[in-house]
């Protein structure tokens, strides 16, 4: 069945004043079945009254009948952005358009499960007065509010980048769980930056967006806002003098040094805006390339080397979520990811990772290339004669494996591991020629580390953290594609203990039940010290922190 639905371009503020129309629409084809709400299989969007706080009916389906073959949603005005039943659809359809991104073929080749394990994430578009947004596994849901300012009302729900940032943030914790409870400010950082890089990957996916923004620089995304700014409209309403203008920005030139290495949100931005000179200096190469070929301007080609540098940046930054080690990571084990995922693209061309290194090592990620390899395309005995399906199917089979070759896996000899669920994934690799299907098996195994808690009473002496590896194995060839393993040292030690230190003095970190309210639940604003022994401790739920604006 198809099925078309609105959704916004930008946000209103910025669409009106670069003059763009306001919605555009998307057609979609491969979900069973519409529900009135929106609801979906994976999605159901539920809204409140903001004045009673009552259950509000959800925008009606309308399914395809005699010669109409397209279903839609009736809205009693489609102009109107501010009716409740427009916010429930575009707040659906954005977030449906996100999930979609990341599991195309040419990027991670399967669906994702969300985290919580349940089949719907639920989209709440008017949470309620606040100007935040955030995911909040616990309940399942995305929460957006609204606030007024300046004589109106600023719905997050009514902004792609909000919907598509916390969209994103659901997402990845259905690909990459253990961030969720990671206690190294970059596993949460990293959260961050794929959350603002997805917002800027739909904005370059819009053909309106990209048509007008790339008329206004003369076809550059070298210093455009308009791409680079993440969350405008709400930028602007927080601070009226418009000295933010937007609540992060890709331009900036921050590195490591310049930022508190335990705040996740500051520390975000040296790794998305980073990525983001790489896909500036993409853009570039791919327009000189085009120039060259068709021998037309620059301006002109611009869309097409956008369109098509996209989908490489895409496929590269969402790939390497998958290849990432389980348990806590760093920005270079992100890097190491990024890398492998490129040369399994692009194993001849080395140009794209060459601009990672250097940029990984200008933002002082890393002070030298040698800190970003990572093992590609090698042989092993043990694979060669393995039943890889068996291996995918039986979590039995899966450990008995792991255990008996640590050495493929790089895990430690004494400890107990864990093996993660199999992914078989079919990805898509375009050429000049065509385009080929890969099928990977990606099989992860954690362990457990132990390492001085660095808090007082009441916290115990001692912490617990997961490390890991994952093993991304060609299915017909038996190499392995890559191997990353959980690389940490001093200084993520010491960030741990800088963030958890900062957590306990401003009483956001609680230890046991002091984290859950008089009705057992989780208290929204806590992270949680599980007490696993006097003497052993486990952080828990702190991407509480990661809310748009961060509490505490
Ligand atoms: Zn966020």
């Amino acid at each position: 069945m198809k099925v078309r639905l609105p959704t916004m371009i930008q946000d209103p503020l910025t669409s009106r004043y670069k003059g763009m129309r306001l919605q555009e629409s998307f057609y979609i084809t491969q979900e069973p079945f519409f529900l009135d709400g929106p609801v979906t299989m994976r999605l159901a969007v539920v809204d409140f009254d903001p004045e009673t706080g009552a259950r509000v009916p959800g925008a009606r389906f309308v399914p395809p009948a005699g010669d109409r073959t397209v279903g839609y949603y009736a809205l009693a005005n489609p102009y109107d952005i501010y009716a409740p039943d427009f916010i429930q659809v575009n707040a659906f359809s954005t977030v449906l358009k996100t999930l979609y991104m990341f599991e195309e073929a040419d990027t991670l080749g399967r669906p994702v499960a969300w985290a919580f394990g349940a089949p719907q994430l639920l989209i709440v578009p008017r949470a309620g007065e606040w100007a935040n947004a955030f995911y909040e596994r616990d309940s399942h849901s995305l929460q957006f509010f609204y606030f007024d300012a300046g004589g109106g009302r600023i719905y997050t729900a009514l902004s792609r980048d909000i919907v598509a940032h916390e969209a994103s943030h659901a997402i990845l914790d259905g690909i990459a769980p253990d961030l969720y409870n990671a206690c190294t400010p970059q596993s949460l950082a990293l959260h961050e930056a794929i959350a603002d890089l997805t917002a800027l990957l739909m904005a370059f996916s819009s053909h309106s967006l990209r048509r007008v923004v790339l008329e206004q620089t003369g076809g550059s995304i070298r210093d455009s806002t308009a791409f680079s700014a993440v969350a405008e409209e709400f930028g602007r309403a927080l601070d009226p003098a418009g000295r933010i203008g937007y609540l992060r920005s890709l331009l900036d030139p921050v590195t490591m040094d310049q930022v508190p290495r335990s705040e996740p949100h500051a520390l975000s931005v040296v790794l998305s805006a980073g990525l983001y000179q790489v896909m500036v200096r993409l853009h570039e190469w791919l327009k000189q390339r085009y120039v060259r070929e068709t021998g037309k301007p620059e301006l002109s080609v611009s869309g097409r080397a956008l369109g098509i540098g996209t989908r490489w940046f895409k496929s590269l930054i969402f790939r390497a979520l998958d290849y990432l080690p389980p348990g806590e990571v760093t920005f270079a084990d992100y890097g190491r990811a990024v890398l492998a995922a490129d040369q399994a693209l692009f194993p001849d061309n080395d140009l794209l990772r060459e601009w990672m290194r250097q940029e990984f090592i200008r933002r002082r990620i890393v002070s030298s290339s040698a800190q970003l390899a990572v093992e590609t395309d090698f042989e092993h005995p043990a694979l060669l004669d393995a039943d890889l399906q068996t291996l995918a199917e039986s979590d039995w089979a899966a450990y008995f494996f792991a255990n008996e070759h640590r050495d493929l896996f790089g895990a430690p000899m004494n400890v107990p591991l864990r093996v993660r669920p199999r992914l078989d994934v079919t990805k898509r690799y375009y050429f000049r020629e065509g385009s080929r299907d890969v099928r990977e098996l990606i099989f992860k195994v954690s362990w457990d580390h132990y390492e001085p808690s660095g808090l007082g009473r009441p916290f115990p002496a001692q912490r617990q953290i997961t490390m890991g590896a994952t093993l991304a194995v060609d299915w017909e060839t038996r190499r392995v594609r890559a191997r990353l393993v959980s690389q940490h040292g001093q200084q993520e030690q010491s960030d741990r203990d800088e963030l958890l230190d900062r957590l306990a003095s401003a009483g956001l970190l609680l230890p046991g039940a002091y984290a859950l309210g008089f009705d057992g639940k989780p208290l929204r604003a806590a992270v949680r010290a599980e007490i696993m022994s006097d003497e052993l401790m486990r952080v828990r739920r702190t991407a509480n922190l990661l809310h748009l604006i961060p509490e505490g």
